[in-house]
This record gives C-alpha cells, structure tokens and sequence, in this order.
C-alpha cells in the first residue's frame, strides 16, 4: 500500500525533527497534499493511525491542507487551476500545460509541546 510507504516517511520525518530538538511527542503535525498527488487522504489517515503507535506521532492531531492543482499553459502563459491532468487552458484552449503545483506531499510544519 502507497500510503504505509507515505505515513513511515511522516514518522520518519516527526521522529528526526523531534530527536533534534530534544521534546517527547507531537501536538499536531500539517501535511500539505497536492490534489493531483494520488494519495487517499483516509487511506493516509489510517496508515498514520497504524504506524505512529507508540512513537512521538501517537495522539498527534493530523491536520491536512490540500494544495489545489495549478497550471501554465504553454501556448498563452495563463495560469489556472487543474481539475484534472487532462483540463484544457480556459483561455485558449491548448492541452498542453505545465503543472505548477498539485502534485506534492509535504510536511508544512510540526507543533510540538515545549
Ligand atoms: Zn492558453
């Protein structure tokens, strides 16, 4: 499962940050998450769940921004928003375009307990 793959890297991430700066467990952690980056938020959700027993993740809030899909096209430089891979520009119609933003997963941030 992609997602158990994600959810380790998470924890991986959580665990290095919080290993550095010397604190004991997570208060809430942000995942950015483009919307063209094919990952099922609940499948993610659940796969945290399960990964993040008993590690500084455990009761952790998981709060997830989704990054709306955006795009240039190459014919007119017009920039808009991706509904889908295959959205023509709106303002010539061209197919081809460049995807700005849509398809990452990053960690935004990490709120520890002092
Ligand atoms: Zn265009």
């Amino acid at each position: 499962m992609h997602e158990l793959s994600i959810a380790e890297q998470i924890l991986d991430i959580a665990t290095d940050h919080t290993a550095r700066e010397g604190v004991a467990s997570v208060r809430e952690i942000e995942l950015e998450i483009g919307t063209l980056s094919g990952i099922e938020i609940d499948a993610l959700t659940f796969a945290l769940d399960v990964v993040t027993k008993n590690t500084v993740l455990d009761g952790t809030k998981v709060t997830i921004i989704d990054v709306p899909a955006k795009a240039r096209c190459e014919s007119c430089g017009e920039e808009f928003l991706l509904e889908d891979y295959f959205s023509p520009c709106p303002a010539c119609g061209a197919f081809q375009s460049e995807t700005l933003q849509g398809q990452e997963l990053r960690v935004k941030s990490l709120i520890v307990d002092e």
